[in-house]
């Protein structure tokens, strides 16, 4: 759909069929130094990364994409004008100081609103391999050992549901690579266990600055082996994560799953250092006999030390956390309306700070006090459609219930045909009644967003030749009522 962007809007560019606006900060003409397109921007937002929060920084930036970038202007597009409208007030003015600090010349921004971007973010086909995933980018807002600065100990409020992570993971700190090793810390999404993972690593290396701490994503972890492989690079991939390793922390190891040569790599990798004690503390969204398609010698390895689980925040663990947010923030929140958002969002802790900024940002804009009648007002349709949308996890029970199958074969990687298909459903209808994203859905199954992506492809087309599958969407649409 095409949305104008608003008064300001100087042209329309006819052949995208987008609308257009300008934003010219004045700056004056300077001689440049000519930087391949898009890159631009990206080496701008990499260096304010360092100035933001991550979460304003997920919020804001990663909304927005650079297309080009030609004589001096940035063709910028987003998903609305909301977006538009927040950050060419608050962020581009930033954005434009840093390109002219970089290029030597000044830049101006050219808005396209497009509210297919998501889609559009989604269709981009996903390398099978990461280009260069090599080594970490080194933004301001990750330390030398590639830690979000952010996620600290002092940062962690800690109530009833993670004190047992919080203090297996400060008993780590004390004692690296002893009683508890490895620490496995698992539970739900957004609930903290990147943020308490990142906290052991600052911990460790300020008691011990010479040590060599690795942090990695499983996900990096399994991109790098395959691309060192590919290229006969084995012996720098072990390097890496071997070769006078102190701490390895590796995130979301549910992602081995299926990975068999992974598997192999990270347990040889796990006794090599477990051998020289050496700590390795691991998360997981799963109990580790919840993680399907992991091998049994790996998933005994995480039993040795000690399992610790995250629940979801009880009430005043919401509270505090918002308001310790906000405090970071500098946003005024007032106690009655932290205590309205802590009773309505209660599983996610990711979701609970998004929506506080949304708030914030949304009141800022329209100029209204944060009072509960506003947060009820601005939020609404959120509430309205989180509090009545079905679960993914629903929706895989219902289409294991309806095909008979358990909900592990609808997670899980088995490719018999009629599982495959149960699964492509499952993904369709999660797309389709729980409004997720690609890649949250992605997560929820255990499989990237391009995976997702395809099977919707493929129920789409398949409805109008198949009567059987459209009776059977049909009949679990409705049970989804
Ligand atoms: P997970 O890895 O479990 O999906 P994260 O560690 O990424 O979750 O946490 C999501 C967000 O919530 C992060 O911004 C994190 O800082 C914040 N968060 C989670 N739990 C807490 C907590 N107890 N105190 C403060 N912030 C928290
Ligand atoms: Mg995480």
């Amino acid at each position: 759909m095409l949305e104008l962007a608003n008064s300001t809007i100087e042209r329309k560019a006819s052949s995208t069929g987008l609308s257009t606006a300008v934003h010219n900060p004045g700056l004056a003409e300077t001689p440049h130094v000519v930087a391949p397109s898009h890159t631009i921007w990206e080496n701008a937002i990499d260096v304010l990364r360092g100035r933001f929060s991550a979460q304003t920084f997920e919020l804001w930036f990663t909304s927005i994409r650079c297309i080009g970038s030609e004589e001096g202007r940035l063709t910028l597009v987003v998903p609305n004008l909301f977006i538009r409208d927040w950050f060419d007030n608050h962020y581009l003015p930033h954005v434009l100081e840093e390109i002219a600090k970089q290029t030597g010349r000044s830049h101006q921004a050219i808005w396209l609103i497009d509210d297919r971007l998501e889609w559009a973010a989604v269709q981009e086909p996903a390398p099978a391999i990461k280009a260069t995933p090599v080594e970490p980018t080194q933004s301001k807002e990750r330390t030398s050992c590639n830690l979000i600065k952010r996620y600290t100990f002092d940062q962690f409020v800690v109530g009833p549901s993670n004190q047992l992570a919080e203090a297996a993971s400060r008993a780590v700190v004390a004692q690296p690579g002893s009683k508890y090793n490895p620490l496995f810390i698992y539970g739900g999404v957004g609930l903290g266990k990147t943020h308490l993972l990142h906290a052991i690593g600052h911990a460790i290396h300020a008691q011990h600055p010479d040590w060599k701490i690795v942090y990695a994503k499983t996900e990096t972890f399994l991109n790098e082996y395959v691309q060192w492989v590919r290229s006969n690079r084995i012996d720098e991939f072990r390097a890496k994560y071997r070769r006078n390793v102190d701490v390895l922390l590796v995130d979301d190891i549910q992602e081995l799953s299926g990975k068999e040569r992974t598997q192999d790599e990270f347990f040889h990798t796990f006794n090599a250092l477990f051998e020289l004690g050496k700590q390795i503390v691991v998360t997981s969204d799963r109990f580790p006999h919840q993680i399907n398609d992991l091998e049994e010698r790996v998933r005994s390895r995480f039993q040795w030390g000690l399992i610790a689980d995250i629940q979801p925040p009880e009430l005043e663990t919401r509270m505090a956390i918002l308001l310790r947010k906000a405090e970071q923030e500098q946003v005024h929140l007032p106690d009655d309306v932290a205590f309205f958002l802590a009773t309505h969002i209660k599983s996610n802790v990711r979701e609970l700070e998004g929506l506080l900024l949304r708030l914030a940002a949304m009141a800022s804009l329209t100029q209204r006090p944060m009072t509960v009648e506003y947060a009820k007002e601005a939020l609404q349709q959120f509430f309205h459609s989180s509090s009545l949308l079905p679960s993914i996890e629903q929706v895989q029970r219902n289409v294991a219930t309806f095909y008979r199958l358990s909900p592990e074969d609808i997670t899980g990687v088995r490719r018999n045909k009629d599982i495959a298909r149960a699964r492509q459903i499952a993904m369709y209808l999660s797309r389709k009644l729980c409004k997720a994203s690609y890649p949250t859905i992605g997560q929820a199954f255990g499989k990237d967003h391009t995976t997702v992506l395809v099977a919707c492809r493929k129920i789409e087309q398949s409805m109008p030749s198949d009567a059987a599958l459209r009776h059977d969407l049909f009949e679990l649409e409705r049970r989804a009522q």
